[in-house]
Protein backbone atom coordinates (compact mmCIF):
# COMPACT_ATOMS: atom_id res chain seq x y z
CA UNK A 1 0.00 0.00 0.00
CA UNK A 2 1.43 3.36 -1.03
CA UNK A 3 0.91 6.64 1.28
CA UNK A 4 -0.07 8.60 -1.63
CA UNK A 5 -1.04 8.28 -4.91
CA UNK A 6 -0.31 11.96 -6.89
CA UNK A 7 -2.42 12.23 -10.39
CA UNK A 8 -0.82 14.92 -12.66
CA UNK A 9 2.49 15.71 -14.51
CA UNK A 10 1.84 19.11 -14.02
CA UNK A 11 3.20 21.91 -11.94
CA UNK A 12 0.66 21.03 -9.70
CA UNK A 13 2.23 17.18 -9.58
CA UNK A 14 5.46 17.93 -9.94
CA UNK A 15 5.46 20.00 -6.52
CA UNK A 16 3.90 17.73 -4.99
CA UNK A 17 6.25 14.54 -5.51
CA UNK A 18 9.21 16.67 -4.86
CA UNK A 19 8.07 17.67 -1.47
CA UNK A 20 6.62 14.15 -0.45
CA UNK A 21 10.01 12.62 -1.74
CA UNK A 22 12.25 15.20 0.37
CA UNK A 23 9.67 14.08 3.06
CA UNK A 24 10.83 10.71 2.18
CA UNK A 25 7.00 9.15 1.73
CA UNK A 26 6.27 6.14 -0.63
CA UNK A 27 3.94 7.46 -3.36
CA UNK A 28 3.05 6.50 -6.30
CA UNK A 29 2.92 8.98 -9.42
CA UNK A 30 0.63 8.71 -12.55
CA UNK A 31 0.42 10.91 -15.64
CA UNK A 32 2.67 11.47 -18.88
CA UNK A 33 6.07 10.60 -18.35
CA UNK A 34 7.09 13.51 -20.69
CA UNK A 35 5.09 15.81 -18.10
CA UNK A 36 2.02 18.68 -18.95
CA UNK A 37 1.40 19.38 -22.26
CA UNK A 38 0.37 22.70 -21.07
CA UNK A 39 3.54 22.86 -19.51
CA UNK A 40 5.68 23.06 -22.93
CA UNK A 41 2.65 25.14 -24.43
CA UNK A 42 3.86 28.70 -23.34
CA UNK A 43 6.24 30.36 -25.38
CA UNK A 44 7.97 32.74 -22.58
CA UNK A 45 6.85 32.85 -19.02
CA UNK A 46 7.27 36.03 -17.40
CA UNK A 47 5.41 35.20 -13.84
CA UNK A 48 7.62 32.35 -12.66
CA UNK A 49 10.07 33.23 -9.86
CA UNK A 50 13.74 33.09 -10.44
CA UNK A 51 13.33 31.62 -13.85
CA UNK A 52 13.11 34.87 -16.16
CA UNK A 53 11.62 34.77 -19.38
CA UNK A 54 12.19 31.22 -19.66
CA UNK A 55 9.96 29.27 -22.20
CA UNK A 56 7.96 26.55 -21.55
CA UNK A 57 10.08 23.88 -22.75
CA UNK A 58 13.23 24.86 -21.00
CA UNK A 59 10.98 24.74 -17.53
CA UNK A 60 9.77 21.54 -18.56
CA UNK A 61 13.37 20.32 -19.22
CA UNK A 62 14.26 21.79 -16.20
CA UNK A 63 11.26 19.98 -14.56
CA UNK A 64 12.45 16.77 -15.61
CA UNK A 65 15.82 17.05 -14.91
CA UNK A 66 15.04 17.61 -11.45
CA UNK A 67 12.67 14.48 -10.54
CA UNK A 68 15.27 12.37 -12.39
CA UNK A 69 18.20 13.84 -9.81
CA UNK A 70 15.29 13.24 -6.86
CA UNK A 71 15.20 9.66 -8.05
CA UNK A 72 11.64 10.13 -8.92
CA UNK A 73 9.61 7.40 -11.34
CA UNK A 74 6.31 8.74 -13.30
CA UNK A 75 3.95 5.18 -13.50
CA UNK A 76 3.83 6.73 -17.86
CA UNK A 77 -0.67 5.62 -16.85
CA UNK A 78 -3.80 7.73 -17.51
CA UNK A 79 -6.07 6.81 -14.10
CA UNK A 80 -9.65 5.83 -15.27
CA UNK A 81 -10.91 5.84 -11.71
CA UNK A 82 -10.70 6.85 -7.57
CA UNK A 83 -12.35 4.29 -5.46
CA UNK A 84 -12.96 5.57 -2.14
CA UNK A 85 -12.24 2.14 0.46
CA UNK A 86 -12.43 1.99 4.15
CA UNK A 87 -9.36 4.07 5.42
CA UNK A 88 -7.80 4.05 1.65
CA UNK A 89 -8.47 4.29 -2.22
CA UNK A 90 -7.72 1.80 -5.05
CA UNK A 91 -7.32 3.49 -8.07
CA UNK A 92 -7.71 1.99 -11.25
CA UNK A 93 -5.79 2.43 -14.66
CA UNK A 94 -7.34 0.28 -17.15
CA UNK A 95 -7.22 -3.07 -15.81
CA UNK A 96 -4.15 -2.19 -13.14
CA UNK A 97 -5.16 -1.14 -9.89
CA UNK A 98 -3.40 0.23 -6.76
CA UNK A 99 -4.00 0.89 -3.57
CA UNK A 100 -3.00 4.18 -1.40
CA UNK A 101 -3.91 6.18 1.98
CA UNK A 102 -4.26 8.81 0.42
CA UNK A 103 -4.77 11.40 -3.40
CA UNK A 104 -3.83 14.12 -4.48
CA UNK A 105 -5.61 14.82 -7.69
CA UNK A 106 -3.55 16.95 -10.27
CA UNK A 107 -5.51 16.61 -12.93
CA UNK A 108 -5.32 20.08 -14.50
CA UNK A 109 -8.86 21.74 -16.19
CA UNK A 110 -10.29 20.26 -19.30
CA UNK A 111 -9.14 21.66 -22.86
CA UNK A 112 -12.27 20.85 -24.25
CA UNK A 113 -15.50 20.95 -22.09
CA UNK A 114 -17.44 18.23 -21.72
CA UNK A 115 -20.06 18.02 -24.71
CA UNK A 116 -24.16 18.21 -23.61
CA UNK A 117 -25.14 14.99 -21.94
CA UNK A 118 -21.48 13.59 -21.88
CA UNK A 119 -21.84 13.27 -18.07
CA UNK A 120 -25.12 12.42 -17.96
CA UNK A 121 -24.11 9.19 -19.97
CA UNK A 122 -21.30 7.69 -18.24
CA UNK A 123 -21.51 4.21 -17.66
CA UNK A 124 -24.39 4.58 -19.80
CA UNK A 125 -23.10 4.55 -23.45
CA UNK A 126 -20.46 6.96 -22.35
CA UNK A 127 -16.97 5.99 -21.43
CA UNK A 128 -13.57 7.27 -21.19
CA UNK A 129 -11.46 4.23 -21.62
CA UNK A 130 -11.27 2.05 -24.54
CA UNK A 131 -9.11 -0.30 -23.19
CA UNK A 132 -11.62 -1.02 -20.32
CA UNK A 133 -15.33 -1.15 -21.98
CA UNK A 134 -14.34 -1.28 -25.84
CA UNK A 135 -14.68 -5.21 -25.57
CA UNK A 136 -18.49 -3.89 -25.23
CA UNK A 137 -19.19 -2.69 -28.28
CA UNK A 138 -17.75 -5.80 -30.43
CA UNK A 139 -19.23 -5.57 -33.80
CA UNK A 140 -21.07 -2.78 -32.84
CA UNK A 141 -20.90 1.12 -33.97
CA UNK A 142 -18.99 3.82 -31.70
CA UNK A 143 -18.44 7.42 -32.02
CA UNK A 144 -14.79 8.68 -30.49
CA UNK A 145 -14.03 12.08 -29.73
CA UNK A 146 -10.47 12.23 -29.60
CA UNK A 147 -7.83 15.08 -27.93
CA UNK A 148 -4.44 13.37 -28.45
CA UNK A 149 -2.58 11.83 -30.74
CA UNK A 150 -0.80 9.89 -28.06
CA UNK A 151 -4.40 8.16 -27.82
CA UNK A 152 -4.35 6.90 -31.31
CA UNK A 153 -3.81 3.74 -30.14
CA UNK A 154 -7.12 3.66 -28.17
CA UNK A 155 -8.98 4.19 -31.39
CA UNK A 156 -7.29 1.08 -33.43
CA UNK A 157 -8.11 -0.74 -30.63
CA UNK A 158 -11.78 0.10 -30.91
CA UNK A 159 -11.65 -0.61 -34.82
CA UNK A 160 -10.38 -3.82 -33.94
CA UNK A 161 -13.51 -4.84 -32.09
CA UNK A 162 -16.32 -2.87 -33.70
CA UNK A 163 -18.07 -2.84 -37.32
CA UNK A 164 -17.63 0.56 -37.38
CA UNK A 165 -15.83 3.87 -35.66
CA UNK A 166 -16.37 7.49 -36.20
CA UNK A 167 -14.10 9.90 -35.08
CA UNK A 168 -13.95 13.53 -34.49
CA UNK A 169 -9.84 14.17 -34.07
CA UNK A 170 -8.62 17.24 -32.14
CA UNK A 171 -5.23 17.04 -33.23
CA UNK A 172 -2.55 17.74 -35.71
CA UNK A 173 -1.39 14.55 -37.73
CA UNK A 174 -3.98 11.95 -37.45
CA UNK A 175 -2.68 8.53 -38.93
CA UNK A 176 -5.63 5.94 -38.47
CA UNK A 177 -5.31 3.02 -40.63
CA UNK A 178 -8.39 1.03 -39.96
CA UNK A 179 -10.52 0.38 -43.14
CA UNK A 180 -13.84 0.89 -40.67
CA UNK A 181 -12.56 4.34 -39.16
CA UNK A 182 -14.04 7.34 -40.72
CA UNK A 183 -13.36 10.57 -39.83
CA UNK A 184 -15.81 12.68 -39.31
CA UNK A 185 -15.59 16.83 -39.16
CA UNK A 186 -16.88 19.31 -36.58
CA UNK A 187 -17.46 19.15 -32.96
CA UNK A 188 -20.65 17.18 -31.75
CA UNK A 189 -23.39 19.66 -29.69
CA UNK A 190 -24.79 16.93 -27.90
CA UNK A 191 -25.24 13.20 -26.65
CA UNK A 192 -28.98 11.97 -26.39
CA UNK A 193 -29.86 8.39 -25.28
CA UNK A 194 -32.57 7.17 -23.47
CA UNK A 195 -31.45 4.41 -21.01
CA UNK A 196 -28.53 4.20 -22.81
CA UNK A 197 -26.78 7.01 -25.16
CA UNK A 198 -28.17 6.50 -28.59
CA UNK A 199 -27.39 9.35 -30.82
CA UNK A 200 -24.08 11.86 -31.39
CA UNK A 201 -25.58 15.38 -32.63
CA UNK A 202 -24.00 17.60 -34.72
CA UNK A 203 -25.63 21.20 -35.63
CA UNK A 204 -26.17 19.44 -39.01
CA UNK A 205 -26.42 16.12 -38.75
CA UNK A 206 -26.44 13.04 -36.67
CA UNK A 207 -24.89 9.83 -35.90
CA UNK A 208 -26.60 6.78 -34.02
CA UNK A 209 -24.87 4.84 -32.20
CA UNK A 210 -24.17 1.87 -29.39
CA UNK A 211 -21.74 3.96 -27.45
CA UNK A 212 -19.77 6.68 -27.30
CA UNK A 213 -15.72 7.43 -26.11
CA UNK A 214 -14.52 10.40 -25.20
CA UNK A 215 -10.60 10.23 -25.25
CA UNK A 216 -8.73 13.05 -23.76
CA UNK A 217 -5.51 13.78 -21.26
CA UNK A 218 -7.91 14.77 -18.37
CA UNK A 219 -10.99 13.11 -16.86
CA UNK A 220 -13.41 15.25 -15.30
CA UNK A 221 -12.49 14.69 -11.43
CA UNK A 222 -15.82 14.31 -10.59
CA UNK A 223 -16.11 11.50 -12.96
CA UNK A 224 -13.13 10.17 -11.77
CA UNK A 225 -13.60 10.15 -7.88
CA UNK A 226 -17.25 9.63 -7.12
CA UNK A 227 -18.84 11.72 -4.86
CA UNK A 228 -15.93 14.74 -5.20
CA UNK A 229 -17.56 17.66 -4.32
CA UNK A 230 -16.93 20.28 -7.10
CA UNK A 231 -18.10 24.23 -7.62
CA UNK A 232 -17.96 25.89 -10.90
CA UNK A 233 -16.48 22.95 -12.45
CA UNK A 234 -13.77 22.65 -9.89
CA UNK A 235 -12.81 20.58 -6.80
CA UNK A 236 -13.78 21.79 -3.96
CA UNK A 237 -11.10 22.69 -1.88
CA UNK A 238 -10.30 24.40 2.04
CA UNK A 239 -6.83 25.84 2.88
CA UNK A 240 -4.84 23.13 3.53
CA UNK A 241 -6.64 21.74 -0.18
CA UNK A 242 -8.26 18.91 1.74
CA UNK A 243 -11.27 17.93 -0.33
CA UNK A 244 -15.03 16.80 1.00
CA UNK A 245 -13.29 13.20 1.01
CA UNK A 246 -11.38 12.31 3.95
CA UNK A 247 -7.85 11.61 2.58
CA UNK A 248 -8.07 13.51 -0.88
CA UNK A 249 -6.31 16.29 -1.88
CA UNK A 250 -6.44 18.33 -4.95
CA UNK A 251 -3.78 21.20 -6.53
CA UNK A 252 -3.21 23.18 -9.05
CA UNK A 253 -5.84 24.73 -11.95
CA UNK A 254 -8.20 21.85 -11.22
CA UNK A 255 -9.14 23.98 -8.06
CA UNK A 256 -9.60 26.64 -9.72
CA UNK A 257 -8.50 30.33 -11.12
CA UNK A 258 -6.00 31.63 -11.48
CA UNK A 259 -4.75 29.40 -13.98
CA UNK A 260 -1.30 29.99 -13.16
CA UNK A 261 2.74 27.91 -12.65
CA UNK A 262 3.43 29.43 -9.42
CA UNK A 263 -0.27 28.74 -7.39
CA UNK A 264 -0.25 24.97 -8.97
CA UNK A 265 3.37 24.71 -7.54
CA UNK A 266 2.51 26.13 -4.02
CA UNK A 267 -0.93 24.33 -3.67
CA UNK A 268 1.34 20.83 -4.76
CA UNK A 269 3.33 21.66 -2.08
CA UNK A 270 0.53 22.90 0.59
CA UNK A 271 -1.10 18.88 -0.37
CA UNK A 272 1.97 16.94 0.65
CA UNK A 273 2.34 18.74 3.92
CA UNK A 274 -1.46 18.22 4.39
CA UNK A 275 -1.19 14.52 3.52
CA UNK A 276 1.69 14.13 5.37
CA UNK A 277 -0.05 15.65 8.56
CA UNK A 278 -3.12 13.30 7.97
CA UNK A 279 -0.91 9.93 7.79
CA UNK A 280 0.74 10.73 10.93
CA UNK A 281 -3.24 11.77 12.40
CA UNK A 282 -3.94 8.29 11.28
CA UNK A 283 -0.63 6.89 12.42
CA UNK A 284 -2.21 8.11 16.26
CA UNK A 285 -5.52 6.97 15.63
CA UNK A 286 -4.62 3.54 15.03
CA UNK A 287 -2.08 3.47 17.94
CA UNK A 288 -4.24 4.55 20.66
CA UNK A 289 -7.15 2.10 19.16
CA UNK A 290 -4.75 -0.60 19.92
CA UNK A 291 -3.89 0.46 23.37
C1 LIG B 1 -0.39 28.39 -23.94
C2 LIG B 1 -0.32 28.53 -22.45
C3 LIG B 1 0.50 29.48 -21.89
C4 LIG B 1 0.58 29.65 -20.51
N1 LIG B 1 1.40 30.61 -20.00
C5 LIG B 1 1.48 30.77 -18.66
C6 LIG B 1 2.35 31.77 -18.10
O1 LIG B 1 3.04 32.50 -18.82
N2 LIG B 1 2.39 31.88 -16.75
C7 LIG B 1 1.66 31.10 -15.91
O2 LIG B 1 1.77 31.22 -14.70
N3 LIG B 1 0.83 30.13 -16.42
C8 LIG B 1 0.71 29.96 -17.76
N4 LIG B 1 -0.12 28.99 -18.27
C9 LIG B 1 -0.95 28.19 -17.33
C10 LIG B 1 -0.18 26.97 -16.78
O3 LIG B 1 0.25 26.17 -17.86
C11 LIG B 1 -1.09 26.16 -15.85
O4 LIG B 1 -1.62 27.00 -14.86
C12 LIG B 1 -0.31 25.00 -15.19
O5 LIG B 1 0.20 24.13 -16.16
C13 LIG B 1 -1.23 24.26 -14.25
O6 LIG B 1 -0.58 23.15 -13.74
P1 LIG B 1 -1.42 21.88 -13.22
O7 LIG B 1 -0.41 20.92 -12.69
O8 LIG B 1 -2.50 22.33 -12.33
O9 LIG B 1 -2.17 21.31 -14.51
P2 LIG B 1 -1.61 20.81 -15.91
O10 LIG B 1 -0.33 21.46 -16.27
O11 LIG B 1 -2.75 20.93 -16.84
O12 LIG B 1 -1.26 19.28 -15.64
C14 LIG B 1 -2.25 18.33 -15.38
C15 LIG B 1 -1.75 16.99 -15.88
O13 LIG B 1 -2.58 15.94 -15.36
C16 LIG B 1 -2.80 15.02 -16.36
N5 LIG B 1 -4.01 14.23 -16.08
C17 LIG B 1 -5.27 14.67 -16.07
N6 LIG B 1 -6.11 13.66 -15.79
C18 LIG B 1 -5.31 12.58 -15.61
C19 LIG B 1 -5.60 11.24 -15.34
N7 LIG B 1 -6.85 10.82 -15.18
N8 LIG B 1 -4.56 10.37 -15.24
C20 LIG B 1 -3.27 10.80 -15.41
N9 LIG B 1 -2.95 12.07 -15.70
C21 LIG B 1 -3.97 12.94 -15.79
C22 LIG B 1 -2.95 15.86 -17.62
O14 LIG B 1 -2.80 15.08 -18.77
C23 LIG B 1 -1.82 16.84 -17.42
O15 LIG B 1 -0.62 16.32 -17.89
C24 LIG B 1 -0.20 28.82 -19.65
C25 LIG B 1 -1.03 27.85 -20.20
C26 LIG B 1 -1.11 27.69 -21.58
C27 LIG B 1 -2.02 26.63 -22.16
Amino acid sequence: MYECAIIGTGAAGISAALTLKALNKNFIWFGDGKLSGKIRSAEKIGNYPGLSMVSGNELAESFLSQIKEMDIRIENKTVTGVYQMEGYFSVLCNQDMYDAKTVILATGVESVKPVKGELEFVGRGVSYCATCDGFLYKGKTVFVVCTEKSLEHEIEYLASLAAKVYVVALYKNVALKSGNIEIVSGMPVEITGGRKAEKVRFRDKEYSVDGVFMLKAAITPSVLVSGLETENGHVKVDRSCATNLEGCFAAGDCTGRPYQYAKAVGEGNVCAHAVVSYLAEQKQKETLSTV
